[in-house]
Formats: structure tokens, sequence, C-alpha cells
């Protein structure tokens, strides 16, 4: 941001104190109070109008700014944090897949063991048959 308070001549940055005037101009705070309160040491014609335009105002008049800042480091918090969501997203993708493999697994595995007991069964009796067939 390249905005300059014309009281001063210093850039105004979103963590001053900036405050604006019935005109629209914009001064640091205390600018704008030394200014309009008339004892603005480098300034022989201090008066009760903006710096800039020559509108009248008066103290009472000055409100605050807010700027809603969105600086390099907050919008690349914002990617990774979006980032960031993606991955968590496809991390519960990825591991409700593994829980339904799971389950699938288990399923085959008791499957398994149904048939091999059955299997089992089927050998015992081949050897009762084939011990009754040597009797
Ligand atoms: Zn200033
Ligand atoms: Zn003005």
């Amino acid at each position: 941001m390249n905005i300059v308070c014309v009281i001063c001549s210093d850039l105004l940055v979103p963590s001053d104190d900036v405050f604006h005037i019935p005109c629209g101009h914009i001064f640091h705070f205390a600018c704008v109070t030394q200014w309009l309160e008339g004892n603005f040491k480098f300034s022989l014609c201090t008066s009760k109008t903006c710096p800039q335009c020559r509108k009248k105002t008066t103290l009472n008049k000055i409100h605050r700014i807010y700027f809603n800042f969105a600086n390099k480091l907050n919008f690349q918090l914002m990617m990774k944090e979006k980032d960031n969501k993606h991955y968590t997203e496809k991390i519960n993708t990825v591991e409700k897949q593994n829980n339904e493999l799971k389950k699938e697994v288990r399923k085959v595995e008791s499957e398994i063991s149904e048939k091999n007991s059955a299997i089992c069964a089927l050998k015992e009796q081949i050897k009762y048959f084939q011990e009754q067939n040597l009797e």
C-alpha cells in the first residue's frame, strides 16, 4: 500500500491508526488531531480544514478506518489451509476405502474358515468311511 499522510508525509500502513475526515481524505490519527487542534508544530496555517482539499471539518467528525488487508502471508496461509483441507478429505476417503477393504477381507477370511471347517468335516467323514471299509 502506497498511501501517504500529507501532514507528515509518511506512508499510511495498516497497523497505523488511520482516520478519515468528512471529505474522504485519510491521515494518521496523531497527525489529524494535531492538525485540527491547531498546534501542529510544522505548519503555520493550521486550521479546521482538510490539509489536502481545505474542506471544513472538526475533530468530532473524524472516523477510524479499518483495512481488510489480505497480505501475502495471510493469502499463503489461506492457500495452505485449503491444501490441508483437500489432503484431509483425501485421507478420509482413503481411510473409508481402507475400512471397506478390511471388512471385505474379514468377510472372505470367515468364509475361508467356514470352508476349512467344512473340508475338515468331509475329511473326517472320508476317514470314517475308509475305516468302515477296512473292517
Ligand atoms: Zn501522518
Ligand atoms: Zn480533504
